[in-house]
């Protein structure tokens, strides 16, 4: 089953590693000069201390990135044995060296806005690139993708066009506090040229790899206990999924450049059927940065390679405290608790309440800052009352307390925090 649908669902990209080609599905070979550019640019105790406490705490790692007191032989094509290593030199003193990267920090992207005007309180946000990415599709695609339920005749719940509202009440926002907005995707449509029918044969060779001597073609519905099986079903994830998340990514690091990526999601626990959906009393919030990759996951080169790009840029260094400020304003705006973890899947990150470090592809793949937002369990009797009511002005009492609308409620409190994250700190 699954249980937490909005996350169970990208974890596929990180754990179905296709054991021959030591790559992750629909993963690309990666580039063997991939790491040149980061020569000397990190010392040995910064790197291990990283790997051990954020990106790979769980271990696994050893056999491929093999640490001496000056240098780590990473294994790149695991297809070629110990010559598909290449030996990353390592940074001989503490100096701070600017590790290649397109994003620009907090401390240099401030410097970028106060050169083009000066520096105004109302505009905390002025030089920064921030781009959205609204999870997931909707519209035509929502049921597909088990992005949708209903309840008889209510308003389908359907996290891509919420998660696409709440983008559209957040741009304006972010615009009028000196942002320059990128976006990930505007629109219901697809990024990826790929459909499901065109990612038939790939699905069908990763099932028959996991056993499925014979996958059926098609399956009949959601009751279907051959669907997750069938070629179409795991065709469909790869091209909702999988072939989406990565032609987002090819945007992000090849043209948008932003500073940083918002990933607006809306969480939900395991519903069971779309049209008779389980309700459960539960509602929390929680934010994921990029880190404890799993002992199956490092094994992949494409996947290691991508951990390490991010290691050695030091995302980290605003990634974390961006989703703690994140967090903070969040957790004030919606009153939630947290979200608890109860699986290996992700680890806290330390004196965090809200912040989990989890491997997902986006915040993977991505060459920037992340800060993936999991607010509100759609299928909580709370959640969906304010989905009912709509997008409005002002406030509204729904279950009993006067509120905001849901989206606009969520937009607000990532702006607020964005622009506490910015501000300058005060002097002393
Ligand atoms: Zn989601």
């Amino acid at each position: 089953m699954r249980w937490l649908i909005c996350l169970g669902a990208l974890l596929l990209s990180a754990v179905s590693v296709q054991a021959q080609a030591a790559l992750a599905a629909l993963g690309q070979r990666p580039d063997p000069a991939r790491l040149e550019p980061y020569q000397e640019t990190i010392t040995r105790e910064e790197f291990e201390r990283l790997l051990r406490t954020l990106y790979a705490p769980q271990g696994g790692w050893e056999p491929f990135i093999r640490l001496a007191a000056d240098q780590a032989s990473i294994l790149v094509d695991s297809r070629r044995g110990d010559a598909g290593r290449m030996v990353l030199r390592f940074a001989r003193s503490e100096e701070p060296t600017r590790p290649p990267r397109f994003w620009r920090d907090s401390g240099t992207a401030r410097l970028a806005g106060l050169a083009n005007e000066k520096w105004n309180p109302l505009r905390p946000l002025a030089g920064r690139r921030i781009a959205l990415d609204p999870g997931h599709l909707g519209g035509r695609w929502a049921q597909m993708e088990e992005r949708w339920f209903r309840i008889g005749d209510s308003a389908p719940v359907c996290e891509g066009d919420l998660t696409l509202a709440v983008a559209a009440h957040l741009a304006p926002r972010l615009e009028a506090l000196g942002a320059e907005v990128l976006w990930v995707r505007a629109t219901t449509e697809p990024r990826t040229p790929e459909r499901p029918e065109t990612l038939a044969a790939a699905a069908r060779e990763t099932l028959m790899g996991r056993g499925v001597a014979r996958p059926p073609a098609d399956y009949a519905g959601y009751e279907d206990p051959r669907k997750e099986e069938s070629v179409r079903w795991e065709a469909e994830r790869f091209f909702y999924r999988l072939a989406e998340i990565r032609a987002r990514a090819t945007r992000v690091n090849a043209r948008l450049h932003p500073d940083l990526v918002l990933c607006i999601h809306f969480n939900a626990e395991a519903w069971g059927d779309p049209a008779k959906p389980d309700f459960v009393p539960r509602n929390h919030l929680h934010l994921l940065v990029n880190g404890n990759y799993g002992p199956g996951e490092v094994r992949a080169d494409d996947v290691r390679l991508e951990m390490l790009v991010r290691l050695l840029q030091r995302v980290h260094e605003e990634e974390l405290p961006l989703a703690e400020t994140l967090a903070t304003a969040m957790a004030r705006a919606t009153g939630l608790p947290p979200y608890e973890y109860t699986d290996d899947r992700a680890r806290r990150v330390p004196f965090s309440t809200y912040v989990w470090a989890r491997n997902l592809l986006a915040n993977r793949l991505y060459e920037c800052p992340v800060a993936y937002l999991e607010p509100y369990v759609m299928n909580s009797a709370e959640v969906f009352a304010r989905v009912q009511a709509g997008d409005y002005e002002g406030e509204r009492e729904i279950a009993g307390r006067k509120r905001p609308s849901i989206v606009r409620e969520y937009a607000d409190a990532v702006a607020t925090g964005l622009a506490e994250y910015f501000a300058p700190a005060p002097t002393p």
